[in-house]
Order: structure tokens, then C-alpha cells, then sequence
């Protein structure tokens, strides 16, 4: 079984202090409940997703991408660009389902007249198959998801150059004269670093193997109980326990992060569950975030 550290940093201001876990070279930031709140960082990646509640440390992110408008999803979104204006820093950068954009632009607006203050911030509307490309080596993909209201997942990829096998045995001087005649000696190669799902039917997971392929999986898993039949579940737009346990064989992740629980469940009852259906924890990768 892989072991993760455990990562405690010092906040500056102690008003909530999200779990955090180093996982390869990312740290996983966040916290997720369902009709609580669901947020979440990668401080290496300068990415976060979802912004149900906003932890003062969490300004710095200069771009969230928005998996969908339930409340518990988005409530702190005026805080975070409120607080980033007043710090100065610039502008946030919001992915959100293209549905959504004119009535949170309205939200903001409101917001902003009741704070007597402006929210500036840059609203972008995606919709599934986009692609943004946010630095030399990072691209976010958007992945259709199924929900009960419009809503996107998110798969952020690394991207390298990699000399195409043809030249592979050409010296570096010859690779050198033939870019600069001009051709393409290198071909772009990506690694699916981060998969995010938001609320969905593992309809998702099993449409866009990009997921299943991430290094890391953050998901949902709504409902664990029996009482909660999967295909009830399945109408409510999210995730039960036996979609996992029916698809062990599928996930290839280095680490699969499991949230957004029920508050019906008493934590004790979510892992003694789990732990009972599937013994072996995915060998280990299956990672119960409370
Ligand atoms: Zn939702």
C-alpha cells in the first residue's frame, strides 16, 4: 500500500483550515460535503475547483474552474474576488458552464452594489470538449459530466516536447539542422495530471477515459448505504458507492479521491462501508476525503 504525507502548513489567518495531502509533486488542498460546501486547490498547479466556501489562504489562486452553480459549489465566489481585489492582485480568471455565465455575472452584480465595491474578475463559459491552454506546460480540457443542472468536469494535462521516434537515432547535431530547415522534429506529449469531476453519474468517468487516467481522480461518491439505492441515485445526478465497486478494474489512477459524501453519514459510517465493500481500497489508491 502507497503512503501519502500528510502536509500541516501555517496558515496566516486560522479561520479554516482545509485538509491537505502531498500526492507525487501536487499537493491536494479542500474539503467536500454535499449541500455543505465543496473547494478545493493544487497550489503547484495554481488551479482550484469549486468555490463553496473560500479559506483565506485560497485567494492567492488566480483562476477556479466552476463545475456547476449548486449553492454548496459556488457560495464564496464573491469573497474570493472581493478579497483578491482588495489585496490588489489581479483579476481572477472563473471557468464556468457557458449556461451560467449571464446569471452569475448577475449574482456578482448584485454583490457588488450591496459591498459597495467592484468584483472584478473575468467570467469564462465552457462547455464540454473546450481546451484552454494556461501556461507553456498546462492545458485544462472541459469533460462532459451529468448532473441535475448544467455542469462541466475538468482534466488539466502537462504538456511536454518529445522528439519524434523517426529522429530518435539522429545525432543532436542533424535533429538541430533539420528544425532549422524547418521541420517538426518534436511532437507535443501530454500526462492527464489532475481529473476533476464535480457532481455527476459515473456516466462521466466511463465516457472520458482521460479520467480513469489521471494521476488523481478527485470524484464524488454521494451515497455508500444500501438504503440508497444506485439507481435513484443515479436520477439525482450523482454517485453511489456500487458504480465503484462494479468498475475496481477500470481505474488507473495513482491516487482516486473520494468526496462529497452525504450528510446523512456519520464519517465512521462512510469508511466502515467502504472498507467492507472493497477490502483492499483500489490496492491502496482509494482515498476517503473527509
Ligand atoms: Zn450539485
Amino acid at each position: 500500500m502507497e503512503v501519502f504525507d500528510e502536509v500541516f502548513e501555517i496558515q496566516t489567518l486560522r479561520d479554516h483550515i482545509p485538509r491537505q495531502m502531498v500526492i507525487g509533486n501536487l499537493t491536494i488542498e479542500g474539503f467536500s460535503r454535499a449541500a455543505v460546501q465543496t473547494y478545493w486547490r493544487i497550489p503547484e498547479l495554481k488551479i482550484g475547483f469549486d468555490v463553496g466556501s473560500q479559506p483565506w489562504s485560497f485567494m492567492g489562486l488566480p483562476r477556479i474552474c466552476l463545475s456547476h452553480t449548486h449553492m454548496d459549489h459556488i457560495l464564496s465566489l464573491p469573497a474570493y474576488v472581493a478579497r483578491r481585489r482588495m489585496m490588489r492582485m489581479v483579476p481572477p480568471v472563473i471557468y464556468l458552464p457557458s449556461e451560467a455565465v449571464s446569471n452569475v455575472r448577475n449574482l456578482l452584480a448584485a454583490y457588488s452594489r450591496l459591498d459597495y465595491g467592484a468584483l472584478p474578475c473575468e467570467l469564462i463559459g465552457v462547455n464540454a470538449g473546450d481546451e484552454f491552454i494556461i501556461s507553456r506546460e498546462l492545458v485544462i480540457s472541459v469533460v462532459p459530466t451529468f448532473h441535475s443542472i448544467p455542469s462541466v468536469g475538468y482534466i488539466v494535462w502537462e504538456r511536454r516536447k518529445k522528439l519524434r521516434e523517426e529522429y530518435s537515432s539522429l545525432s543532436g547535431n542533424e535533429i538541430r539542422d533539420l528544425a532549422l530547415s524547418g521541420v517538426e522534429v518534436s511532437r507535443e506529449w501530454r500526462i492527464p495530471k489532475i481529473a476533476y469531476l464535480g457532481d455527476s453519474t459515473v456516466r462521466a468517468l466511463d465516457e472520458t477515459p482521460g479520467m480513469y487516467d489521471a494521476e488523481i481522480l478527485i470524484m464524488e461518491m454521494s451515497f455508500v448505504a444500501r438504503r440508497h439505492q444506485s439507481d435513484k441515485i443515479h436520477k439525482y445526478g450523482h454517485i453511489h458507492l456500487d458504480d465503484i465497486v462494479k468498475r475496481q478494474k477500470n481505474f488507473n489512477n495513482k491516487a482516486v479521491i473520494v468526496s462529497h459524501f452525504s450528510a446523512r453519514y456519520a464519517d465512521k459510517e462512510i469508511s466502515d462501508t467502504v472498507t467492507r465493500r472493497m477490502p483492499n481500497m483500489l490496492d491502496g489508491r482509494l482515498i476517503l476525503w473527509f
